[in-house]
């Protein structure tokens, strides 16, 4: 049985903005002092009251239409319910059936189209910081803006999840909707993978879910890594189920759980939001922005390939050194240089080449013009 994978991505990216998703705490949490970011929001107090940020709204738009796909008239926050010590609300706010944007794509060099479900917009969790012997819990972190961009299961090759990643990437930086930075946990790779027969058509009957990976590199390792496990698994006779695994560089891919299911987070419309309605002109604005930036990228592009089409070279040889040359290769072509006395003056071309040569290239062709021209006459 010849066996091939069947992955789909899920791309977190931190917009740039100046304030968290839904707090007026400040968004540059990059090595701040743990716990200095906080305000009752996003520390979750009882009878706090959530205000979306409209700049991450729009930034999560952008990327939509820099994605190709629609942007949705009408929108709403969802809560997501599940514990988690990092999560002090008990819930998440997301997005469940009514994301920002649907159906967009990206094409990959090799002409596959990978067909993107749906951008929505998120908060995301604090941190929980693992010591020997406790825990502590860092919630700067907590409340800050996060776009989602979930693929449909088109990849069958890691190298192809490569691909995309760095062209979302590309993307996201090009309109400055996100810095990108990894290190910095601005953008995080979730991949799901699972194995069926080739030719087959259905997709299988569960999958393993390979959660927060903070490299391309590793991406590609851990889905390696589950295609071996997977593989041996099945050719074992095991019945794989839904699962959620880490991923460790040295061990490879590793169980944390056993996923949750849709019906487990509970998802309901988000009370202390009102759903969103978007004008035509609003979004036409955002297209039109899309588009203003695509043709200014154009035409910076185009100038800098005119500008390596003549690069200004720098010319070592100086006047008299050149003279010395030309005079040699006027005497080897003694020939030549008759034909040019002649009036084919095409022919002193011939001998411009002779003399760049002989200069291994530190003769300016204008100067060895010049001083063919004045010593043939
Ligand atoms: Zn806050």
């Amino acid at each position: 049985m010849q066996l091939e994978p069947v992955i789909g991505l899920e791309v977190h990216l931190q917009p740039k903005t100046k304030s968290k998703m839904f707090c007026p705490c400040p968004a540059d949490i990059w090595k701040a002092e743990s716990n200095s970011r906080v305000c009752p929001v996003c520390l979750g107090y009882p009878g706090t009251l959530p205000v979306p940020n409209i700049e991450a709204i729009r930034k999560c738009q952008l990327l939509g239409i820099a994605l190709s796909c629609q942007l949705a008239g009408l929108s709403k926050f969802d809560r997501k319910n599940y514990f988690y010590p990092d999560l002090p609300k008990g819930y998440q706010i997301s997005q469940y059936d009514e994301p920002l944007c649907v159906n967009g794509n990206i094409t990959l060099a090799s002409g596959k189209v990978i067909r993107i479900r749906r951008v929505h917009m998120e908060e995301d969790t604090g941190k929980s910081l693992h010591g020997d012997s406790d825990t502590l819990l860092d919630f700067n972190k907590s409340g800050m803006p996060l776009c989602e961009i979930v693929t449909e299961p088109d990849f069958s090759d890691p190298e192809e999840v490569y691909e995309f990643g760095k062209r979302v990437r590309d993307i996201a930086r090009k309109y400055s909707i996100s810095d990108c930075d990894m290190e910095k946990g601005q953008m995080r790779l979730e991949a799901s993978i699972s194995m069926r027969s080739v030719g087959q058509k259905e997709l299988p009957n569960y999958r393993a879910e390979i959660k927060n990976i903070n490299s391309f590199k590793f991406v590609v390792m851990a889905l390696k890594s589950e295609i071996v496990r997977q593989t041996a698994e099945l050719m074992n006779g095991s019945i794989l189920k839904n699962e959620t695994r880490g991923f460790d560089e040295k061990l490879g891919t590793f169980l944390m759980r056993e996923k949750e299911g849709e019906k487990d987070y509970r998802y309901f419309p988000e009370p202390d939001i009102p759903p969103m309605s978007f004008s035509t002109d609003y979004l036409n604005e955002i297209k039109e922005e899309i588009r203003k930036k695509e043709e200014e990228t154009n035409t910076k592009e185009n100038k800098n390939e005119t500008k390596q089409e003549r690069p200004q070279k720098v010319y070592l040889m100086l006047e008299d050194q050149v003279l010395d040359i030309v005079k040699s290769v006027i005497l080897e072509n003694s020939s030549v240089a008759a034909q040019i006395k002649t009036g084919k003056t095409n022919a002193a071309m011939f001998l411009v080449g002779q003399v760049v040569k002989n200069a291994k290239g530190q003769a300016d062709p204008k100067i060895i013009k010049k001083l063919i021209d004045s010593l043939i006459r």
